[in-house]
């Protein structure tokens, strides 16, 4: 028998502006939590209704010593950087883009998209990537919602679209430099999904829609809420309750490295001398 963690805290995220000016709700970094080992920023981008021309995006910014991992759920976006790569993200698309030791990037909305207008949301989570592969060279894994593989509780209830781990038999597509699971997970009024989590991995859950109970006392949780469980058992239960709307969440885990975190605006390297040399790498040219 799986023992189910129980929830260390809520917080919700705060309401602020990236880049240009697009609205994001961050649930961290925050003053209330820096960062939840291996994870370093979770923004949700919008939601928000946009007119034609409104749309905003990040223009060239460079990032050293991490991974960013893009998830759409609406709206269409642009991604290009210094290596001279470029992709085009659409709902439920992934990007998984390891910086490593450095690129300048640049992410937009999609051209048409923006003199369009419509819904625009979608999540960027940062990783930390272990000292041995912070000056790794750049990778993209870009993967289409076709190709994100998908699981099914035996009751129907629970839908499972699995991005990095395995969930309801289903196995992600993406490779990861540290074992991570991240899943969106859509719970019908009534279901209940019990994920089983290495006991050394650090979990959080962040609600996108509806709300929900989250272990055996009873926390509930809801849109804009992040859930950080304790570390004291080997699955997560999550139940949406009977009567209500579905509960959407994402459900994110991995095994913290346990290293030091220097880090300073897009550089996350394990010392302050490591951040200054990102930082003059990046204004000698040298990310590109
Ligand atoms: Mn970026």
């Amino acid at each position: 028998m799986a023992r189910n963690r129980s929830v260390l805290r809520v917080l919700s995220a705060v309401e602020t502006y990236e880049g240009a000016g697009f609205l994001v709700h961050r649930p961290f970094p925050t003053s209330a939590l820096d960062h939840f080992d291996p994870f370093l920023l979770l923004d949700e981008m919008g939601p928000m209704e946009l007119g034609p021309g409104e749309a905003k995006g990040a223009p060239d910014h460079p990032h050293r010593g991490f991974e960013t991992v893009t998830y759409l759920l609406s709206g269409r976006m642009e991604h290009g950087d210094s290596r001279g790569n470029h992709g085009r993200l659409g709902p439920g698309d992934v990007q998984w883009m390891t910086a490593g030791s450095g690129v300048v990037h640049s992410e937009m909305p999609e051209t048409e998209f923006a003199s369009r207008g419509g819904r625009m949301h979608g999540f960027q989570l940062w990783v930390n990537l272990p000292r041995r592969d912070k000056m790794m060279p750049p990778r993209y894994q870009e993967v289409p919602a076709a190709r994100i593989p998908v699981g099914r509780s035996d009751d129907g209830k629970v839908v499972a679209r699995v991005i990095a781990g395995e969930a309801l038999g289903a196995r992600a597509v993406i490779d990861t430099r540290t074992p991570i699971v991240y899943l969106d997970l859509t719970l019908a009024p009534g279901g209940v999904h019990e994920q089983p989590l290495p006991a050394g991995f650090n979990a959080f859950a962040y609600v996108v829609e509806g709300e929900g109970r989250f272990d055996a006392s009873g926390t509930e949780a809801a849109a804009h809420d992040l859930v950080l469980f304790a570390g004291d058992g080997d699955a997560v239960r999550l139940e949406a309750p009977e009567g209500g709307g579905a509960l959407r969440v994402l459900l994110v885990a991995g095994q913290p490295l346990g290293e030091p975190v220097a880090r300073a605006g897009p550089f996350v390297m394990n010392t302050r001398a490591e951040v200054v040399e990102a930082f003059e790498d990046f204004q000698a040219g040298r990310l590109g």
